[in-house]
């Protein structure tokens, strides 16, 4: 692959605001040359690739703006294979500011947000998947995000896709082949051996589709809804588990009538708890709509946790209830509150009812709050099996979709015996969805999509 070395530009990769150290990085076309012209030390074009220099930056007036440190890169051996130039300097904004304006003034331009990170991927640093996962790296905000985005960093399902889609692309070849014998029975893609390739690629995808919805917990977080009647303990049960006093707590029953959020980890995985009206038969309007809320807030969740006074309630109310929770498919859990108030005798009842599908906990105390933290991750965790690619991007999640359904299809029209063109217009479909995956079919529009999600210096 031939490397493309683009017009200079540069930008702050390092976080803005105040800090000991900054990283400003030039790439492309004479980007050591450009930046030796602001520098004040050794000439850094006679420098070999990775190599540290000490000097400093200085006006037209040789004023010292900065002592600094410059590393460079030279093509291809760089994250962008241009050539590449960082300036550590020191994290001030008026420091920043001036060598990017002196920059600018050597003919060097802004970049554009994940412009950096485009100009590496059109130099095959790396592939679509991979790059859209340098910025989840940089978005982690959890252990399993940061897992999930490593994975596909390293390669993940892409370089798996690309070796199958190859394999695709020579059995299209050879059906549009066909195709240009027109009337004549030739047969030049064999029938069965297309089957068994479609099957493998569909066994690829397959898991990869299904890793989504966690996969997508992973990222955005896990939305767990906590619902019980009011005087329950939810308030209670949100505090000890987020250990701050968030949401009110009183003997009062109704008065935690917002939705309240708050972020759990647990083992690494973001648990977005949402507190929720007490579901009741409401008289005043305002508890009315906390209740239509929780509702709502049921049917988004990725979790239902649903919390009762066990001591106040009845064995068939919680059959009741979790009969209607069945109905949900949301997987979901029964957490029998205030369990010092129930003797030995009841807390079995309870147990020998419902089994795995109930924890009884203290939540004034917090006991048994790590068994019902445990059950928490089992759900995420039974769904993902460790160290599998994990599909946490919505882009992805679409095109594997899509590659699988042109794929079935493909499969029914060789069942049916149908026309030639027909398969071959499926395994194009087919082809393509492949192909914007990994980036091997890329248009401006889905690039400029993809990067501006980036923050500019990357
Ligand atoms: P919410 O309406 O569901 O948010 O309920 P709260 O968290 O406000 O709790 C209602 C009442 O039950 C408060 O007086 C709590 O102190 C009390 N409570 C909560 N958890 C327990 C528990 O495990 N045992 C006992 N005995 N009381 C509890």
């Amino acid at each position: 692959m031939t490397i493309l070395q683009q017009e200079p530009i540069a930008a702050l990769a390092t976080a803005p605001g105040i800090g000991a150290i900054a990283v400003i990085r030039v790439s492309g076309i004479d980007a050591i040359g450009l930046t030796s012209r602001i520098f004040r030390g050794k000439d850094l074009t006679l420098q070999p690739s990775h190599t540290v220099h000490f000097g400093t930056i200085r006006d037209s007036e040789n004023t010292i703006i900065d002592e600094v440190l410059i590393s460079i890169f030279r093509s291809p051996s760089s994250f962008t294979k241009e050539d590449v130039v960082e300036i550590s300097c020191h994290g001030s904004d008026y420091v920043i500011r001036q060598i990017l304006r002196l920059l600018l003034k050597e003919g060097v331009r802004m970049a554009q947000p994940g412009e950096f990170t485009q100009r590496a991927f059109l130099n095959g640093q790396f592939d679509l998947v991979q790059a859209e996962a340098v910025a989840d790296l940089i978005a982690a905000d959890s252990e399993a995000t940061h897992r999930a985005a490593l994975t596909q960093l390293r390669g993940g399902f892409s370089r798996q896709l690309k070796a199958l889609r190859q394999q695709l692309v020579e059995f299209a070849a050879l059906i549009e082949l066909e195709l240009d014998f027109g009337e004549e029975d030739v047969e030049f893609a064999k029938r069965d051996d297309l089957r068994k390739l479609v099957v493998s690629i569909q066994r690829v995808l397959r898991p990869l589709i299904d890793s989504f919805s966690v996969g997508n917990a992973i990222k955005n977080g896990v939305a767990t809804v906590i619902a019980g009647k009011p005087n329950a303990g939810k308030s209670t049960l949100l505090n000890a588990l987020l250990n701050e006093e968030k949401a009110i707590v009183s003997d009062i029953p109704g008065t935690t009538r917002d939705v309240i959020e708050d972020d759990l980890f647990l083992d690494g995985i973001r648990f977005r708890l949402i507190d929720t009206a007490g579901l009741r038969e409401a008289t005043d309007t305002i508890e009315a709509i906390g209740v239509e809320r929780t509702r709502q807030q049921m049917d988004k969740a990725a979790i239902i946790v649903y919390l009762f006074d066990a001591a106040e309630t009845a064995l068939t109310e919680i059959a009741e209830m979790e009969a209607d929770l069945k109905n949900r498919t949301i997987p979901y859990l029964l957490v029998g509150n205030k369990m010092d108030k129930l003797t030995e005798a009841e807390m079995t009842e309870w147990r020998l009812r419902f089994g795995k599908e109930l924890v009884l906990i203290q939540a004034n105390t917090g006991k048994n709050l790590d068994k019902m933290a445990q059950r928490l991750i089992g759900f995420v965790k039974t769904n993902a099996i460790p160290g599998s690619t994990v599909v946490t991007n919505l882009r992805h999640f679409e095109h594997l979709t899509q590659t699988d359904a042109a794929l079935l299809r493909v499969l029914d029209g060789l069942d049916e015996g149908t026309t030639q063109d027909w398969i071959a217009l499926e395994l194009r479909d087919a082809l393509h969805h492949l192909g914007e995956l990994t980036g091997e079919i890329t248009t401006d529009d889905l690039l400029a999509t993809i990067f501006s999600k980036f923050c500019i210096g990357k």
